[in-house]
């Protein structure tokens, strides 16, 4: 849904939101209370808009983790045992704060992240919608299945595993939070959610909106910090069983080796490098605007971004002019604006990586199209014009690397053979978009993509029962709908003799 609210408004109502930030530190929120870190130590968070200082926010680390992660183990005796028609109570209580709250929520986000207000206006609300959906199942969630042989009754049930890690990445942290929070909560476990250091005020709003809501102390903790200490820590904390991560293949590498010592279950969402192929015999039209779509929003800092678009040569040509005319009216403006749909990057570092791919792609070979700029961009803010680059092959680093912004590789194909060498020949697998009218070739490409989700005539659309998640480099595991809880639960079998079966004798 889009924004209702004019630029100043969102200004106003950002300048009132973000007061509080700057008055005083962020603190960790460690059952149910804001504390500051136990070392005292802080990190800035500054504006991608124009790079001003936000506030501080405190640094935890090992010791930040320690304390809310014996609160949440505290918790998990109440939490884990309250009936799941309790839990789903105050679970939609959350959803209905969320509700409420939307507007402060997408206000702040696209300060803190440079994310725009068409896109985070939608983005709270679906947060929104993934505490209902998974509140609506917490009373099944420990449900199990009869499995009976001739000889026993087999029945299993499910249990929420314990205490578990959230961390999360910064390109749309407050939806992706809850949509690993909200089934952790409604199968019974306990959490304490680290952040992304760069995008940490909507997981604040998040964890205080939630204990308005009634969820009792302790249950969700947040502590801020960086990666390498707070992350870190908690990735290796005794009493934490499960780490969902969501963030780049390296950081997902590492967390396993990290949480290797203590056996945790890990459930990794990485980086992608998603083709959206596109056969001659396609509805060029709505191709055209789906793969816009899937690379200029969100500022192309989206994991199922379509950052790869394989065209048939046959219609290559005309397929990538009007895909550059397209790109060069996609605006740029500051994030509160409800028409911009490119705001700046979240931060100068990766502001920096995104642009050099510029430079990358005329070294390895092909033409660099740059779209729209904002004249009354402010200084100082990491502001990007969006970017396709054409004439490209596969095995350009263009063509291989995420870059995670508006920047598209286009990439000639001949037949389907080929379309599907070239899609997956990278070592991401998380998403595929084709375009066909052919039915079987849509199966037998859609059967040949090596990754875990496909969309055949569509963008990204989600439909939260279905599971998301990636192969190779891209994930471990799956999420939404079950999936969800067969992370976040232990499944128990039991077996029950009907006293007819054979128990073997030993010796007399
Ligand atoms: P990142 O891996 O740098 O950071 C993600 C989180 O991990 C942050 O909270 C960070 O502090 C933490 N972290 C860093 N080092 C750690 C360590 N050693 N131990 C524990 N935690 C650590 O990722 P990012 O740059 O914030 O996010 C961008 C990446 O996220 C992209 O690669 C993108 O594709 C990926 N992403 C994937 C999905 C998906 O569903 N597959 C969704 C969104 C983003």
């Amino acid at each position: 849904m889009a924004s209702t609210h004019t630029l100043e408004e969102n200004l106003t109502a950002a300048e009132q939101h973000l007061a509080r930030f700057a008055a005083e530190p962020l603190h960790h929120l460690i059952n149910g209370e804001l504390v500051p870190s136990v070392s005292g130590e802080t990190f800035t968070n500054e504006s991608p808009i124009d790079g001003s200082h936000l506030g501080d926010v405190s640094a935890g680390d090992a010791a930040d983790i320690d304390a809310a992660a014996i609160a949440a183990a505290e918790a998990f005796g109440v939490w884990s045992t309250m009936p799941g028609t309790e839990r789903k109570a105050i679970l939609h209580r959350v959803a209905d704060l969320i509700e409420e709250n939307a507007h402060r929520i997408a206000v702040t986000e696209c300060v803190d992240t440079g994310q725009t207000m068409r896109f985070m206006s939608a983005a709270a609300l679906r947060g929104a919608a993934n505490f209902r959906f998974f509140a609506d199942r917490a009373p099944a969630a420990s449900d199990g299945q009869s499995l009976p042989d001739a000889h026993h009754i087999n029945y299993t049930s499910r249990k929420a595993i314990g205490p578990v890690g959230v961390i999360t990445p910064w390109n749309t942290p407050f939806m992706l939070s809850t949509w690993k929070i909200a089934p952790a909560l409604a199968a019974g476990c306990t959490v304490v959610h680290k952040p992304a250091e760069w995008s940490p005020y909507t997981a604040h709003l998040l964890a205080e909106i939630a204990l308005e809501a009634g969820l009792p102390a302790g249950v969700l903790n947040v502590v801020h910090g960086l990666g390498e200490t707070a992350g870190k820590s908690l990735t290796e904390h005794e009493a934490i069983k499960a780490i969902a991560f969501v963030g780049e293949s390296s950081t997902g590498s590492m967390i396993q080796a990290q949480g290797a010592p203590t056996l945790k279950r890990v459930h990794f969402e990485l980086g992608g490098k998603n083709p959206v192929i596109v056969f001659d015999d396609a509805n060029i039209e709505r191709a055209l605007d789906a793969a816009v779509f899937m690379i200029y929003s969100l500022n192309g800092e989206r994991c199922t971004s379509s950052s790869r678009v394989l065209v048939q040569e046959s219609i290559y040509d005309d397929f990538v002019q009007r895909l550059a005319e397209k790109m060069k009216g996609v605006p740029v403006g500051h994030p509160l604006d409800p028409s911009s749909v490119i705001g700046p990057l979240i931060h100068p570092r990766h502001y920096e990586k995104v642009c050099s791919f510029k430079d990358i792609a005329t070294a390895d070979g092909a033409t660099v199209v740059e779209g729209a700029s904002w004249d009354d961009a402010p200084e100082g803010g990491n502001w990007v014009s969006p970017m396709l680059f054409t004439g490209a092959r596969n095995d350009m680093r263009v063509a291989q690397e995420e870059i995670f912004g508006p920047a598209l590789t286009a990439i000639p194909f001949t037949d389907e053979a080929d379309a599907i060498k070239i899609a997956n020949d990278v070592e991401y697998g998380l998403a595929g978009y084709l375009w066909t009218s052919d039915v079987g070739r849509a199966l037998r490409v859609s059967d040949a993509l090596e990754a875990g989700m496909v969309w055949v005539n569509s963008q990204n659309v989600r439909h939260l029962p279905t599971p998301f998640g990636g192969t190779k480099r891209s994930g471990i595991g799956r999420d939404g709908g079950d999936w969800s809880f067969d992370f976040y639960m232990e499944t128990k079998n039991v077996s029950v003799a009907l006293d007819t079966h054979t128990i073997p004798k030993l010796g007399t």
